[in-house]
This record gives structure tokens, sequence and C-alpha cells, in this order.
């Protein structure tokens, strides 16, 4: 038998936290083509458990981008800072959205590293928040 990961109950409650959003680009599962992951924030390769405060809700896209980073480079100043840590930091600290709502600005340097890393900004996305805009179903609320 196979066994998957994570148990039906555990990614539900993941996923009602997370209401139904990608923790890092606030897609909305319900607009996507493809299903959203139970990522590991701090990667079980580094240590990290599978535990609720070690996890996210992640769209393919910045699942795949994040892989098993957890540092990026602030593009202002060129270091290494850690990356967004949606179980420890609040979105709306790290971020915000441009007067139009299709872009997502790093208001921090976790918050422009993890723009870049996770590439935030990818053009699908970007013009699915205008057609979502439009029709009054971006953005999403707040995390
Ligand atoms: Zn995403």
């Amino acid at each position: 038998m196979v066994k998957t990961y994570p148990p039906a109950k555990l990614k539900q409650t993941i996923v009602e936290r997370a209401r139904g959003c990608c923790e890092y680009c606030r897609s909305q599962a319900r607009f996507s083509t493809q299903a959203f992951s139970v990522e590991h924030i701090i990667p079980v390769s580094c240590g990290g458990e599978s535990v609720l405060d070690n996890l996210a809700l992640a769209c393919q896209g910045c699942n795949n981008h994040k892989y098993t980073k957890t540092k990026g480079r602030n593009p202002v100043s060129g270091e290494m800072v850690s990356l967004y840590h949606p179980r420890q930091e609040r979105w709306q600290e790290q971020f915000t959205w441009n007067e139009d709502y299709t872009i997502i600005v790093g208001l921090t340097p976790t918050g422009r590293a993890t723009v870049e890393a996770l590439k935030l900004n990818r053009e699908g996305l970007v013009n699915l928040r205008q057609v979502l805009y439009a029709m009054g179903e971006h953005p999403p609320l707040e995390p």
C-alpha cells in the first residue's frame, strides 16, 4: 500500500488554516489547475519536522521554486537572508500588493528575498490576478 503524506485530516487542517490559499503567493486553490501541496517550511533534510508549525500550503509553482531553500538573496543588499516563514511571520508585514493587486512587493529583506527566490510574480500568476481582480475574486482575504 502506498502511504500518502500528509494524512487527509492533517491536510484538511492545513488547507483550512490557509483559507485555501498558497501561503506564499496567495493564489487560491479553487482557481488553480494543479493541486496544492503541503510543504515543509524547514525541509526534512534540514531537520524540519512534519508538524503543523512547520507545514504550509503552497501552490505547485511556489513549492517547486522553494524546493529545499530556507534562505534567499535580498536583491537590494545582495546578502543572504531567511525566506518568509508562514508560521513565524505575518504575510502582510513582509509583503504588500502594488496598486492594482497584480504584483507582490517585498517590504522587508525577507519579503524581497522571498519574492525573488519563489518568483512570486510569475507571468501566469500576474495574469490570473488581473482577471480575478476584475471579477472581484482577488485579492483573497488577509491570512
Ligand atoms: Zn504560490
